[in-house]
């Protein structure tokens, strides 16, 4: 069954159904309300639910108007581009030979065949940007082997649609979102720190939390950090 509440100016979906519990998420871009609810729960009890979280609704609306959007890109002169949290100038060049990318101060030159495409621009931007990732985390993750006590077996560096990370308990690898290029470098070590830990304790549980504020006091200013950035997709989850 389908109903709506009116929560003062907010409109919420409800959706009842054969499940045990509440859930209630705000989506993006305009901060959504949609609550899935039991079956047997009156819309009484779920608007009281609701109210009840008011509070943590609004707040994410709040974070989802503030969030900068990032427009899609076009790969052309003057766009901005990041890297570790650093924003460059775009320089487009039409080269003969080989497609590559070059660094300088404030300029991320693009060297492409004359009659590239916008995704054969951003392909080999992003290539680019996983390579400047992969030669960076090999350091992070040999100072924190010993730190945490925990050996990775491996690492991948890939694209990633809703998560930062995520790892394998079993093999002892971990993998990272590309886009982690863009951001701060100590968010980067943040997301590999995380993703060790989890090689120990997979669940956010109490014994997680403890390991992060051992091994990383600072751990939720840097989680504020890559979710105060502009952010491509939505609801990450780390
Ligand atoms: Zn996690």
């Amino acid at each position: 069954m389908e109903a709506q509440i009116t929560l003062g100016d907010i409109v919420a979906d409800v959706i009842l159904k054969d499940i045990k519990n509440v859930h209630l998420s705000v989506y993006p871009p305009n901060g959504h309300v949609r609550i899935s609810a039991p079956e047997r729960m009156s819309i009484d009890n779920v608007r009281a639910y609701a109210v009840s979280k008011l509070r943590w609704i609004k707040q994410q609306q709040k974070k989802l108007q503030s969030q900068e959007r990032i427009t899609p890109r076009e790969y052309v002169n003057g766009e901005s581009h990041y890297l570790w949290g650093k924003r460059y100038l775009l320089h487009v060049f039409e080269t003969a030979t080989t497609p590559h990318v070059v660094l300088r101060a404030r300029h991320l030159e693009l060297h492409v065949r004359p009659d590239s495409t916008v995704e054969k621009r951003a392909e080999l931007l992003e290539t680019w940007l996983r390579q400047q990732l992969k030669s960076a985390v090999p350091k992070l993750i040999a100072k924190w082997e010993p730190k945490i006590g925990v050996e990775v077996a491996n690492f991948y560096v890939q694209r990633m649609k809703t998560k930062w990370g995520s790892c394998s308990h079993e093999k002892g690898n971990i993998r990272l979102n590309t886009e982690l290029a863009k951001k701060p470098v100590e968010c980067l070590e943040y997301i590999v720190v995380h993703e060790m830990v989890h090689l120990i304790e997979r669940s956010h549980n109490e014994r997680f939390i403890n390991l992060m504020n051992e091994n990383m006091p600072k751990w939720k200013f840097y989680r504020e950090e890559l979710n105060r950035l502009p952010v491509r997709h939505e609801d990450w989850q780390y």
